[in-house]
């Protein structure tokens, strides 16, 4: 039977009124299970709504008031991660265990969020001219929403909404509508830790509920995490209806091998990101660039027969190693990409597309894909796939492997394999990428610190999640103040400087 899934306002799952309802899949067997409703213009305005009203009572809590239900949240998303897997697993396609990381990561924001009484310590200057002191504190914004894609439906909301609530605000949440139910049930939990109803709104949409939390004046803040196209959309509006907005967008991450790297260690490191979560990660490496032509040659060699041997098999299975993409499009789209390659000249050292499973026929599987000698005028080189598709470019030295990477239009993540600190320095240093690993291929960045990429990957000031989440979801103010006693007798019409008065 088809399951009805729902919005959660106002401390309660609602179906909507919209009457618009979209199928969501079983990625691994191809059949829709349940139905999403896509929330009208309207019912995300009565949203909003209930979220401007629950501002006032919620953001003048003690900080470590609101902190207190983010502790009880935490044990209850501990104690239900199991469910909570299988509902991602179920509509994303990922292992279980992968799921399990996700979530981890989420939670650990949640821990920061909790410290928040601490995060929002002020300044204060005595004395900065006779009798006058100055201090300042951070306050939240409003009502800020959250725009979030499929790809880590429980992490990224939780980048967004622990932080923002701490802080004071109250949310809406605007989940991807192809995996809903997880984030429902996250939300729900939340509830139950004793959020007051109104605090945090989840509606489900497509455009017409993204455009409407765009241009309702109510809304103060946008956090969006998706695709560059999306994302640049989101933030060139956003900021024409006068919001704060950070977008956090698509990649292309390579990572250059040196040819002083431990080998064998430098492959695991691609095969678990490049073929984990199907390579439907931000963070995912899909470019490897090998410096001289042996370090090339011992990858392919080294490479292809683990590709080859890679475990693809739905969550069901604990041997798992790589579920099915997410939809049948993203299948068509990643194999349509698979065969540019080939077109455009690549070299196909191992071929993904014509997976079939036995029993699940119809699921939306891709087989590991590597190809070799991919130059950088290749469609397969310049867009971000979304798919288990690793690209080796082979280049003679270390100085065009670091060009190569600078040149690209995303910087997300990117990551160099050396023994030589000399090189992993200067490539630290000189790299154009907002998160960068030396020896770990995947350099996402833990809750206390921010992430966000650089140039077509992120749009915006503010990284995400740790302090750069704080700044972004409270405003500055500073007060100064002169007691009576310090009050001087006469008008003062100059501008002075503090040491002046
Ligand atoms: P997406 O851009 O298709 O969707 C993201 C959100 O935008 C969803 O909630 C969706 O409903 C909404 N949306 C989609 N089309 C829209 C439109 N035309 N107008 C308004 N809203 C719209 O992204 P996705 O496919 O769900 O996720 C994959 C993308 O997310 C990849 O590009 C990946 O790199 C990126 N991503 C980036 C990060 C990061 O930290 N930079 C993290 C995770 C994912």
């Amino acid at each position: 039977m088809t399951e009805q899934l729902t919005h959660f306002i106002d401390g309660a799952r609602t179906q909507g009124t919209s009457g618009n309802f979209q199928d969501v899949f079983n990625p691994a067997t191809g059949e829709s299970h349940s139905q999403v409703p896509l929330a009208s213009a309207a019912e995300v305005a009565a949203a909003i709504a209930s979220a401007k009203a629950a501002f006032p009572a919620w953001s003048a809590k003690a900080p470590a008031k609101r902190a207190a239900v983010l502790f009880k949240y935490r044990d209850l998303l501990i104690s239900h991660s199991d469910e909570i897997a299988q509902l991602v697993s179920k509509e994303h396609g990922k292992t279980l265990d992968d799921v399990k990381g996700e979530l981890a990561r989420g939670i650990e924001v949640v821990e920061f969020a909790c410290g928040i009484p601490h995060l929002l310590k002020g300044e204060f200057s005595e004395s900065v001219a006779s009798s006058v002191d100055t201090h300042s504190f951070r306050q939240a914004v409003g009502v800020v929403a959250g725009i979030t894609p499929f790809n880590f439906p429980t992490m990224v909301p939780m980048w967004m909404f622990p932080v923002a609530l701490a802080c004071g605000n109250t949310f809406i949440l605007k989940p991807s509508e192809r995996d809903p139910s997880s984030v429902l049930r996250i939300i729900e939990l939340l509830h139950e830790a004793g959020l007051p109803k109104g605090v945090l709104n989840l509606v489900n949409g497509g455009k017409e509920a993204v455009d409407e939390i765009l241009t309702n004046p109510d809304v103060k803040a946008i956090s969006f995490v998706g695709s560059t196209a999306v994302g640049e959309y989101i933030y060139s509006e956003g900021c024409k209806h006068g919001k704060r907005v950070q977008a956090l967008c698509g990649a292309k991450n390579h990572m250059v091998v040196m040819p002083d790297a431990d080998m064998d260690k430098a492959v695991d490191a691609l095969m678990g990101a490049a073929y984990g979560s199907a390579g439907e990660r931000c963070m995912a490496i899909s470019v490897a660039v090998a410096v001289g032509d042996k370090t090339a040659d011992a990858l392919i060699e080294k490479l292809s027969p683990k590709v080859q041997a890679l475990k693809v098999a739905p969550y069901t299975d604990p041997s798992a190693e790589m579920g099915p993409v997410v939809t049948k499009e993203s299948k068509e789209r990643i194999e349509g990409y698979i065969q540019s390659g080939v077109d455009q000249g690549a070299k196909l050292v191992v071929d993904g597309r014509g997976l079939s499973l036995q029993g699940y026929e119809n699921g939306y599987f891709v087989g590991g894909t590597l190809f070799d000698n991919v130059t950088t005028e290749m469609d397969i080189y310049k867009d971000e796939i979304f798919g288990p598709v690793l690209a080796v470019v082979r280049t003679d030295e270390y100085e065009t492997a670091l060009q190569m990477v600078n040149d690209h239009e995303y910087g997300n993540g990117t990551a160099i394999f050396t023994r030589d600190g000399d090189a992993a320095r200067d490539f630290t240093s000189r790299v154009q990428a907002g998160m960068v690993g030396v020896n770990v291929p995947i350099p996402v960045p833990v809750a206390y610190h921010s992430s966000g990429g650089w140039k077509r990957s992120l749009f915006g000031d503010h990284d995400i999640h740790g302090m750069e989440g704080v700044r972004f979801y409270t405003k500055l103010k500073a007060i100064t103040s002169r007691w009576p006693s310090g009050i001087k007798e006469g008008a003062e019409f100059n501008f002075k400087a503090g040491k002046d008065h």
